[in-house]
C-alpha cells in the first residue's frame, strides 16, 4: 500500500469528530489492505511503530526532527522554530514547509507503507556510535520523498504524537465492518441486526482484551469469526488490567448480590505475574515488563505459586522491614525504573505482594468465571509467605461487618477498600461497576503535564507552574487547568520542584520567556477540593484548589490518565 493512501485516511479521520465516520474511513482502509501490510497498517493507524505488547519506542527528539526538516527543505532552524512556536505542531510545520518549498524537485520516489514502517523500525534500532547521523539520514530520506501531507503525518508518527483521535472502540468497530459485516448483521454499511452486531463486537473486544494487541486481532478477524473466537490468553503476554469505579459501601450493598467480597485497597503498584513453569514474567499496570527490576518478586512467585502455569493480578506494596508497616507508593516507586544496583534496592526497599485475582491457572482461563470461583482458585494455588500471599479479604453479608473492615483498612494505613461482586467476571481493560473503590478522600485525578512555567526569585531554575490535561473519549488531551502547589521545596520532603523539573526538562519542545511546552508524558496525581464546570478549559471542567500529590509516571502513561467521562462521574458524585 502507498503511504499516501494511509495518510489520506489519517486526514479523513482527523477531519471529522463523528465516530461513525471515523469508523467508516478506517474500515474502508482495512478492506484495501493486503494481509501482508495488515500488521503495519494497524500499528501505524494507532500512531505507533510497534504493537502494544512490544514496549519498544522510537525515542526521536523534536530537535533531531527539526534538523532533518531543515536539511531537507533548506529552511533555517530559526525559521522552523518560529513556525513551530506558532502552531505548536511540528507535523504542521513539516506540511507547510514541504508544500511551500516546492518539494517536488526532491520528491523522487513514492513512499510505501512497508518502506516507511521498515525505516521507522530502523530508526528505533539505531544505537551507539554515529547513531545520530544515521538517524538523521533515515529521517531525511523519508522526508525528502514525502508529499506535504505525508510529511505532516510522518513527523507526528516519528514524534509519537499522531493523536488523530482513534478510540479503541472505533478500531474495534472498523474491524467488524471491514471483515465481519455478514456475521454482524451489516448490510450496505448499515446495521440491520443489532444483536448480531453486538455479539461480534463483543468477540472482537474480548480478543483485544486478552491480547492487548489490535495487530493480532485484525490478523485473526481477516481469517473469520472462528479464528477470532480462538484467541486465548498466552502466559508471558500481558492482558489489560481490570479497574474499579468509585463508590460507597452503601452503593455496594444496594447493588451487589450478597454476600460480597471486601478487600484492602493497598497503596502500591499493580503487578501482573505470569508463571510458566520456572519462568516468571512481571508486568506493571502499563503492561511494561519489569521482571528484571523485581528479582525478589520473581523468586517468591516461583516458590509460592503452586501451579505450572498461572496469570495472577496483585499489588506490590513497599514495606518497612523493621516495623512491618506499609510505605506509601512514592517511597518505592523508584524500584520500577531502576536499571542497576537492583539487588541492593530489593534489600533496601522490600515489597510485599498481595494477590487478588487469577486469570489463568494450569492452562485454564478463568476470565469468564465468577470472582467467587477465581478467589477459591487463588486460594488453592498460593502458598502464603511473609511477603507474598492473598490480599486481606472478607466475604460478608453484613454491612456493619464490612464497615468495621473498612475502619481496619484505614487504621492499617491503607487507602481504603474494594468491594467486589462475587458473581463478576474478569473484564480486562475495563473500569467496571462490579469493583467498587471505597476511599475516604476526594479521589485524586491523574493528569498529564502539557506546559509549564519557570519560577522566579528563589525558585528560578525550577519549573513551578503546570498546565494539566485529561483525555477525552478518543484519547485527545483536554486542558483542565493549572496547578502550582503541592510540590516540595526540599527533596527529602517528597515530590519536589527539582524532581519535576528534571523529569520535564528533557521533554521541552518549545520555550518562550518563562513559558515552556513539553511533550505530554509526565503523569501526576492531583488532589482538589471540588470539580467545577468551566467554559475556560477544553475539558469543560476545572479543579478547585488543585495540588500535585505525586508523580505517577512510573506506572501510568498518558493513555491511563483520567477521562472526561470519568470526570463527569466524579463531578456528579460529589
Ligand atoms: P485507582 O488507581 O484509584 O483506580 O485504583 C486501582 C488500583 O488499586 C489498581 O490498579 C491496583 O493497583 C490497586 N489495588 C490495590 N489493592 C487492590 C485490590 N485489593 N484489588 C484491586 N486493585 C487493588
Amino acid at each position: 500500500m502507498q503511504y499516501a493512501t494511509l495518510c489520506e485516511t489519517y486526514n479523513a479521520i482527523e477531519s471529522t469528530p463523528k465516530r461513525l465516520e471515523k469508523t467508516a474511513h478506517i474500515s474502508a482502509l482495512l478492506k484495501r489492505t493486503s494481509e501482508q501490510d495488515l500488521a503495519r497498517v494497524v500499528v501505524l493507524l494507532q500512531g505507533k511503530v510497534f504493537s502494544a505488547v512490544d514496549k519498544q519506542t522510537l525515542g526521536i527528539s523534536s530537535r533531531l526532527t527539526l534538523k532533518a526538516l531543515a536539511r531537507v527543505t533548506g529552511a533555517s532552524t530559526q525559521e522552523l522554530e518560529k513556525e513551530w512556536s506558532r502552531t505548536g505542531d511540528l507535523g504542521l510545520v513539516a506540511q507547510t514547509l514541504v508544500s511551500t518549498k516546492s518539494q517536488q524537485t526532491l520528491f523522487t520516489q513514492h513512499l510505501s507503507v512497508e518502506h516507511v514502517h521498515t525505516q521507522l523500525v530502523r530508526l528505533a534500532h539505531t544505537e551507539g556510535k554515529n547513531s545520530v547521523d544515521t538517524k538523521l539520514k533515515i529521517l531525511s530520506e523519508l522526508l525528502s520523498n514525502a508529499s506535504a501531507q505525508e510529511a505532516k503525518y510522518l513527523v507526528r508518527t516519528v514524534l509519537e504524537e499522531l493523536r488523530i483521535g482513534i478510540a479503541t472502540q472505533t478500531l474495534r468497530d472498523a474491524i467488524t465492518y471491514a471483515y465481519l459485516a455478514e456475521h454482524a448483521g451489516i448490510e450496505n454499511g448499515d446495521i440491520v441486526d443489532r444483536d448480531a452486531y453486538n455479539t461480534v463486537t463483543a468477540i472482537i473486544q474480548s480478543a483485544y482484551d486478552k491480547t492487548n494487541d489490535f495487530t493480532k486481532v485484525a490478523q485473526k478477524a481477516i481469517k473469520g469469526l472462528k479464528a477470532l473466537k480462538d484467541v486465548h490468553l498466552t502466559v508471558g503476554q500481558p492482558l489489560k488490567v481490570m479497574l474499579g469505579v468509585r463508590g460507597t459501601l452503601t452503593d455496594a450493598f444496594e447493588n451487589f448480590s450478597l454476600p460480597l467480597l471486601v478487600q484492602y485497597k493497598y497503596d502500591g503498584f499493580r503487578v501482573q505475574i505470569h508463571k510458566h513453569e520456572d519462568k516468571i514474567t512481571i508486568y506493571t499496570r502499563r503492561l511494561e515488563n519489569v521482571t528484571e527490576q523485581f528479582p525478589d518478586i520473581v523468586e517468591r512467585a516461583r516458590s509460592c505459586i503452586r501451579a505450572r502455569t498461572a496469570i495472577i493480578d496483585a499489588e506490590a506494596i513497599g514495606i518497612d522491614p523493621d516495623t512491618k508497616r506499609y510505605k506509601p507508593f512514592q517511597e518505592i516507586s523508584q524500584r520500577i525504573r531502576r536499571k542497576y544496583g537492583i539487588d541492593e534496592m530489593a534489600e533496601k526497599l522490600p515489597v510485599d505482594v498481595r494477590c487478588f485475582d487469577v486469570m489463568l491457572a494450569e492452562d485454564t482461563e478463568y476470565l469468564e468465571d465468577p470472582l467467587k470461583k477465581r478467589h477459591e482458585q487463588l486460594q488453592a494455588i498460593i502458598n502464603e509467605h511473609e511477603l507474598f500471599g492473598i490480599a486481606h479479604t472478607l466475604i460478608t453479608e453484613n454491612e456493619t461487618q464490612a464497615n468495621a473492615f473498612y475502619d481496619d483498612a484505614i487504621a492499617a494505613g491503607e487507602e481504603g477498600i474494594f468491594a467486589k461482586h462475587l458473581q463478576s467476571t474478569y473484564q480486562p481493560g475495563v473500569r467496571v461497576g462490579n469493583w467498587m473503590k471505597i476511599k475516604h478522600t476526594m479521589e485524586p485525578v491523574d493528569v498529564v503535564i502539557i506546559s509549564a512555567e519557570w519560577g522566579e526569585g528563589k525558585r528560578s531554575g525550577w519549573l513551578t507552574s503546570f498546565t494539566i490535561a485529561v483525555q477525552d473519549e478518543s484519547g485527545v488531551l483536554q486542558e483542565i487547568g493549572k496547578v502550582a502547589t503541592g510540590l516540595k521545596e526540599r527533596e527529602e520532603e517528597g515530590f519536589s520542584f527539582k524532581e519535576i523539573t528534571e523529569l520535564l526538562a528533557p521533554l521541552i519542545e518549545f520555550e518562550d520567556g518563562r513559558y515552556v511546552r513539553v511533550k505530554p508524558e509526565i503523569v501526576v496525581e492531583v488532589a482538589y477540593d471540588e470539580i467545577q464546570q468551566s467554559p475556560t478549559y477544553s475539558s469543560g471542567y476545572a479543579l478547585r484548589f488543585p495540588r500535585i500529590l505525586r508523580n505517577r509516571s512510573e506506572d501510568k502513561t498518558v493513555d491511563d490518565i483520567t477521562t472526561t467521562d470519568y470526570l463527569t462521574l466524579l463531578y456528579e458524585a460529589q
